[in-house]
């Protein structure tokens, strides 16, 4: 279970809206399960099916994160036009066992959370909306 306020869900729905037909993409700040932030990054890879951040702003977003007693929780991307589920290349790249991965389908308006472990298997983790 993740818990993310009402006003992360909104701001992730319109960067993915604003950045459409590109995925949009960014980090997520909290504690725990709980998000407090959010970070919208650069889609270096300028792509509608996949997605890069830029180093430089990846450093930043974890400078940020420290200075409020954060981390990084979750990773959040949009899919333009299709589903809100982790694709065989999100699951190829997603090496953090302990990050969340949130997905956002501009299509279908859903936003779903997965985890993924180390033999690449993929968990849904459900979402709080507090
Ligand atoms: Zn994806």
């Amino acid at each position: 279970m993740i818990s993310i306020p009402k006003q992360i869900i909104e701001k992730i729905t319109e960067h993915a809206i604003q950045d459409y037909p590109t995925e949009a993409c960014g980090y997520l700040t909290g504690k725990d399960d709980v998000a407090f932030d959010i970070i919208k990054m650069t889609n270096t890879d300028k792509s509608n099916e996949h997605f890069s951040f830029d180093p430089k702003e990846q450093f930043q977003a974890v400078k940020y994160a420290r200075s409020r007693g954060e981390s990084l929780i979750a990773v959040y991307h949009s899919h333009p036009n299709t589903p809100a589920r982790m694709s065989q290349e999100d699951i190829r790249l997603a090496n953090d066992t302990e990050i969340n991965y949130i997905i956002f389908s501009v299509r279908d308006n859903t936003v779903k959370c997965f985890k993924v472990d180390k033999n690449k298997n993929v968990i849904e983790v459900p979402i709080r909306v507090i």
